[in-house]
């Protein structure tokens, strides 16, 4: 069958930067799922996915707009070194969990300490990142109605609950 909504996609990827280096990759061994159209994944792969089924290989560029989004230099913000309470020793590259004032939860990455102030980047670590993905497809299949209502895929490649 062909990927289209609601399909439950299982399959292997190299994510790699334009300098070919390698970022991310899921081979067969333990392949990476999700449910198709309901956003669980960036915004170009996902359109390049529809309509392709079981061993179609694809290679796909996709600009940051259609991934990650652009970095936004607003969210990079200097903290006191006393607002870390409680960890023991913070290193550059460390992430915390963080929300903005309206709630919204996200991760930020620590990018520099020094003299009791430590900067951290509450951008995405691939933003700004143009992705380039080779990508083969191992299975498609309906996604159950309970997958649907939690929202993830449950087996392999997804949650074993
Ligand atoms: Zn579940």
């Amino acid at each position: 069958m062909q990927i289209a909504k609601n399909s439950v996609v299982t399959l292997e990827y190299v994510l790699k930067d334009d300098s070919g280096t390698i970022i991310d990759q899921s081979t067969g061994d333990e392949p990476f799922a999700f449910i198709h159209g309901v956003g669980g994944i960036i915004p170009g792969l996902e359109s390049a996915l529809e309509g392709k089924q079981a061993d179609d290989e694809l290679s796909v560029t996709i600009e940051p707009d259609q991934a990650y989004g652009q970095r936004d230099d607003a969210l990079i913000a200097e903290v006191p070194l006393e607002r870390f309470e409680g960890v023991e020793e913070i290193q550059e590259g460390m992430q915390f969990h963080t929300a903005s004032e309206d709630g919204t939860p996200h991760i930020v990455t620590v990018v520099d300490i020094s003299d009791g102030v430590v900067k951290v980047d509450g951008n995405h670590p691939l933003a700004g990142v143009t992705l380039n993905f080779d990508v083969k497809v191992l299975e498609v299949r309906e996604a159950t109605a309970e997958e649907l209502d939690h929202g993830h895929v449950h087996g392999p490649g997804g949650h074993q609950h």
